[in-house]
């Protein structure tokens, strides 16, 4: 990666906004997560020198490193799968679990938070058997059952899409995820309010802004591989 992070995140906002005059949305209302997972504690705070506030990582041990170096001058979601055995290391220090998609992490984030935390129920739109999440039809019945774990505070929806040159294609999975996130939303939960999507990443978050993507989780294309 040649290029410093100011400018990646210039050319990219330039893209937000485009993607969101194309559909008439607010830019403001896109969240950008820079991912650096590939990259180093120095890249991550040029990060945050150019004005990226919110950090994902996606192993555990790789987010330990960042945060007891950037700590809470960031806020963190953590954004890969999640094993039960490691949620008390990590719980009480990310803002928000990208990746809910077991009954059993709910139970083990319940009884580790000290506080009510944010979180994605995480979905495999694509049926991909590669990918990590839930099955659209299992979403709701698995968000109803979880209503009792205080803890737990479904914010929204997250989903990975595949790697596909057809942008079609890849607009119906961000278009699948959108329609049942608006189904939860009128549900009016109190444990599940569901207002944002998590989608989209370097390859794909133009689409996935013009149907209606909250977060968007940028890595290769903002602070490198
Ligand atoms: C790595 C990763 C990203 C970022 O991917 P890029 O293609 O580098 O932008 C986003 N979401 C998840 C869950 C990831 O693991």
């Amino acid at each position: 990666m040649t290029m410093d992070v100011a400018t990646n995140l210039q050319y990219m906002r330039r893209t937000i906004k485009q993607a969101s005059e194309k559909s008439k949305r607010n830019p403001d209302e896109i969240t950008i997560i820079g991912v650096t997972k590939y990259v180093t504690i120095e890249r991550t705070r040029e990060a945050i020198q150019a004005g990226i506030k919110n950090l994902g990582e996606n192993r555990p041990d790789g987010f330990m490193e960042k945060y007891n170096h950037i700590g809470i001058d960031a806020k963190w979601h953590f954004i890969g799968t999640l094993q039960s055995r490691k949620v008390k290391d990590v719980i009480n220090k990310v803002d928000v679990v990208h990746s809910l998609d077991r009954l059993s992490l709910v139970k083990e984030i319940n009884k580790r938070a000290t506080e009510q935390k944010d979180c994605f129920v995480q979905v495999n739109v694509s049926g991909e058997e590669s990918k990590h999440g839930l099955r659209p039809d299992e979403v709701i019945p698995f968000i109803k059952s979880i209503e009792r774990y205080e803890n737990v505070h479904v914010v929204g929806l997250m989903t990975m899409a595949p790697h596909l040159e057809d942008k079609e294609r890849l607009r119906e999975f961000f278009q699948t995820l959108a329609d049942l996130r608006n189904t939860i939303k009128h549900k009016k939960l109190a444990h599940a309010p569901c207002e944002y999507l998590s989608m989209g990443m370097s390859n794909d978050y133009e689409i996935a802004i013009e149907e209606g993507a909250t977060h968007i989780r940028i890595g290769s294309d903002l602070v490198g591989q």
